[in-house]
């Protein structure tokens, strides 16, 4: 499939007069289109619910825009917490999956009422020393080893994963949390990361309906949910397909109605903590050429760097890009695309068919939306950029400003070495 800009080239024209790349922009009609096409796909199970995952786009503006479809948030630490309270989310509607969780993590979720999602065995005990009590309603993540057959590189190896119960301990995990309180349970499990098939929710469901028919059997807890977790992915390439979340909807549906109403469980919810899926598509990074390198290749430098958008250099994850205003001229020139970070793995595209590049163009890095500006990070002193979202009403909303030396410098305030510096 072709991938287009969701931006126009006059757009991003206007937009960098006020605004000057790099920048992450982001496009509320996708996003709110891609919403209610997720909670249509899911409409037949009355419990539905999405806990976005909020490590993907740590954003209270599009966070408050997913609200608005009765999403929760799925986070997996103390500032992920704040920011879920920060804007309004509280119990049911916030999935606590953290792993290596430090008690003052444990405790705020508790506060909140968040659900907690225990990744280890030993997490039982450690969660009722640290709160005083196990909540009422309770969740485990499993893990049942060996490799998950849907492979695409990034995790496709559970058996290998620092994450989860094993089976049996999943079964003793349950009896344990009975005994000590527990009413309620979940299972969770994340197998297969960017998966592109429609197949993966569908396989991974039917795994966890039967898994829970059997503990309802063995231990008599009473399950009210499974979380299919994250794991959807998105078709960075051009030549490949998009899921379609209304078939993983209609997939989930026939192993729900095969596995669990069968065995009594019709009211078992369905949740899942998308992140890719939810976000990835309707964000893109926009950066501006601003050198031309001729030496044993050619390379063109742009104003963003791997700081911005580390996937490239460090899974060496394609990202698509198009050059505003020639969508339509032939890729004939190779570049590698790169960023001025002192590290040769900062290229957002190596030996890439581009049309030619003249310093000044614009250039759109696609797929940006999600595990985009979340992980970047400060090396060479790079700042962070801007988030910008692009309305429905096609105006432009500043939601985060760029970082500025005083950013950067600010972890140094209590130091007198710095006083020039601010
Ligand atoms: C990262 C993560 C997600 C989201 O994963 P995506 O690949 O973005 O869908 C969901 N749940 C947990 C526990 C995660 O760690």
């Amino acid at each position: 499939m072709k991938k287009e800009t969701f931006v126009t080239k006059e757009q991003l024209e206007e937009i960098v007069k006020k605004y000057p790349t790099p920048f992450h922009l982001y496009d509320e009609k996708g996003i709110r289109e891609n919403a209610k096409a997720v909670k249509e796909a899911f409409a037949w199970n009355p419990g539905f619910r999405e806990y976005f995952a909020v490590k993907a786009t740590p954003n209270p503006f599009l966070l408050n825009i997913l609200k608005e479809y009765d999403f929760g948030l799925d986070c997996s630490s103390y500032t992920e917490l704040m920011l879920a309270d920060a804007v309004g989310m509280t119990g049911e509607y916030i999935m606590f999956s953290a792993n290596d969780v430090p008690a003052e993590e444990f405790s705020y979720a508790d506060k909140l009422g968040a659900i907690i999602n225990l990744d280890d065995f030993t997490h039982i005990d450690f969660l009722e020393k640290t709160i005083g009590h196990i909540p009422e309603t309770i969740s485990c993540r499993y893990n049942p080893g060996g490799v998950f057959t849907m492979s695409n590189g990034i995790m496709d190896n559970p058996g290998d994963s620092k994450y989860g119960f094993t089976r049996e301990q999943l079964f003793e995990g349950f009896r344990v949390l009975k005994e000590k309180g527990a009413k309620y349970f979940g299972v969770h499990a994340f197998l297969a990361s960017n998966t592109v098939t429609n197949e993966y929710y569908p396989k991974l469901a039917r795994q966890l309906f039967e898994l829970v028919v059997e503990l309802k059997e063995q231990t008599g807890c009473e399950i009210r949910f499974v979380n299919l977790s994250g794991g959807v992915g998105i078709p960075y390439r051009p030549e490949e397909t998009p899921n379609d979340i209304r078939a993983i909807g209609a997939g989930v549906k026939e192993a729900f109605d095969e596995v669990l109403v069968p065995a009594g469980l019709s009211d078992v919810a369905i949740y899942c903590e998308m992140g890719r899926f939810m976000l990835g598509p309707y964000g893109c990074l926009v950066t501006s050429a601003i050198h031309e390198k001729h030496t044993y290749k050619e390379y063109v430098g742009v104003d963003a760097c791997a700081a911005n958008l580390m996937r490239p250099a460090v899974y060496r994850a394609y990202h698509h890009i198009t050059v505003m205003g020639k969508e339509d001229a032939p890729c004939d020139h190779k570049y590698d695309i790169v960023g001025s970070l002192c590290e040769n793995c900062d290229k957002f595209a190596i030996d890439r068919m581009l049309p030619e590049i003249e310093k000044g163009d614009l250039l759109v890095i696609h797929d940006t939306g999600a595990h985009g500006f979340s992980m970047g990070y400060n090396y060479n002193g790079r700042l962070r950029s801007a988030e910008l979202l692009l309305k429905e009403d096609g105006s432009v909303q500043l939601i985060r400003r760029a970082e500025t030396p005083a950013d950067y410098f600010a972890t140094f305030d209590c130091f007198d070495i710095i006083k020039d510096l601010k």
